[in-house]
Order: structure tokens, then sequence, then C-alpha cells
């Protein structure tokens, strides 16, 4: 197999929010996703002599496009991909389900997947080296539903639980402790979410990234992607009166009892 060119390294902003940014050895040219400040941005790219080439635009919320105006006016000619569905101010290219994004400068190209749910037009990027799911999946979790409904969400989770296994998921927010404390209340006897749970309080201990994680990871530790799970059934079932029918339902129990928890 030929090693690949590109590596996915995390830029801090903010409490706990992360901007991605995507390289390939071979080039100085560079692509950020969700740079929500273009402070931090600018200072690393100088830093270690960077071009900008292009902007991936998640979702409209302003910890991940906040800085575009800033990044736009030091970098002119980038392109600014992002959802066709927000009104998000200085995009360049508007995607939607089945589009294709290739950025020639790094070698690079994604697949689009529509996942509405944490916002109405809430887009992510696929390309089998990488996953850019903005705030729709988390380790152990997933985002609120500001926008959409839990069936949206479920529907959204679920294209992105068929990717390959190994696919590696990067998350825009260090959220994952706080996901794996709630997660364990909800399947307190899944082994390996409980030995997770140890790895991932150890790094965050010493103030480590615990991202990115992966596909078939999520798919054995994330109760939002285990609604068939007979631990996750049970745990619903035993919070609400309703009948419960199917995995959306469930999927709606589980996100009701994080936002109150
Ligand atoms: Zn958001």
């Amino acid at each position: 197999m030929v090693k690949s060119q590109l590596s996915v390294n995390p830029i801090r902003a903010f409490n706990d929010n992360y901007i991605w940014l995507i390289s390939n050895v071979q080039s100085k040219d560079v692509v950020l996703v969700d740079p929500g400040d273009a402070d931090v941005c600018i200072q690393h790219l100088t830093a270690n002599h960077l071009n900008l080439a292009a902007i991936l635009i998640t979702h409209h919320h302003k910890d991940h496009t906040g800085g575009i105006k800033k990044l736009k006016a030091a970098y002119p000619n980038i392109s600014i991909y992002g959802p066709a569905r927000e009104n998000i101010d200085g995009l360049t290219d508007k995607l939607s389900e089945a589009d294709q994004v290739a950025i020639c400068a790094l070698g690079i190209s994604f697949n689009i997947i529509d996942v509405p749910g944490h916002t109405a037009g809430h887009i992510a990027y696929y390309h089998p080296e990488m996953l850019f799911c903005g705030d729709t999946l988390f380790s152990g979790g997933c985002g609120r539903l500001f926008e959409g409904t839990a069936e949206q969400m479920a529907t959204s989770l679920n294209k992105l639980a068929k990717l390959p296994p190994q696919t590696p998921v990067y998350c825009t927010h260090e959220y994952t402790l706080a996901n794996l404390n709630f997660a364990l209340k909800i399947e307190p006897n899944n082994q390996v979410l409980a030995d997770y749970h140890n790895k991932v309080t150890e790094l965050r201990q010493q103030d480590l990234i615990t991202l990115p994680s992966n596909i078939g990871h999520e798919l054995a530790v994330n109760p939002f992607l285990r609604c068939d799970s007979p631990e996750v059934i049970n745990t619903a079932k035993a919070n609400t009166e309703q009948p419960l029918t199917n995995q959306a339902e469930i999927f709606a129990v589980i996100r009701r009892l994080k936002d109150n928890a």
C-alpha cells in the first residue's frame, strides 16, 4: 500500500473547538475546515510558511464560520466551500449531497453528504482517509438538534455509520469525555465503552486531544449510533411512557436525556 501523503492536524480555537488543517507533504498548500477564528489560523499558517488554498465549511454557526472574512482578506484567491442550504457570507461554492469537491493543490477530493439535524443544511465532507462532520457526529455523542428533528438527525447519523469502519472521524469539538460520561449511563455494561472512557480520561488529564475517532469505534461506543443495542433500547424504554417502535424514536429519547443531563 502506498503511504498517504496527506495529513490532518488540529488548530485549537475558543474553549474546545478544533479547526482542522489538511496538508500534503509534497506541497505548502493547505485546507482549513471550519475556521471559526481567523487569527489562530493566520498565526499557524505564517509560522509554518503555509499557503491557504481552500476552506471547507460544514454549517453556519459562528464558531465554524467566524474566520472566513479575515482569511479571505489575507488570502484573496481561495475557494470557500459550504452548504448550499445555509446562508453563509463569503462562500464561493455551494454544495449538497452527491456533489464532489476536488482540491487540486492537495490532490484530494471529497464527496458531500447532507447531514441535517444540528442545523437544517449541515453537510459533511468524506474522503476515505478523513471525514469532516462538523457538529453532527462527535466521539461518543452527536450534535444538539437546533434546527432539525430527531428523525432527520437519526437518518444523518445512519449515513455516516455506513461509511467504511476505518474512516477517521474529525469532529470539531473536544466533547469526548463529557459524551462518554453520559454514554456510560445509557450503556453501563458496554466494556469497550468503559475501556475507552478510561483512556480518554487519561488523555484529558494531560490536556491531550482525543480525536480523530473512526466509524468502527463509534459504532462500538457511541449510544447515538447504537439505537439497536438491547441495553440502549432498554434505557430508552425505562425513560419514556411512550411505546418505542423504531430506532429514530429511541434516538429521540436518548438525545432528550442528553439535553437534560
Ligand atoms: Zn454548530
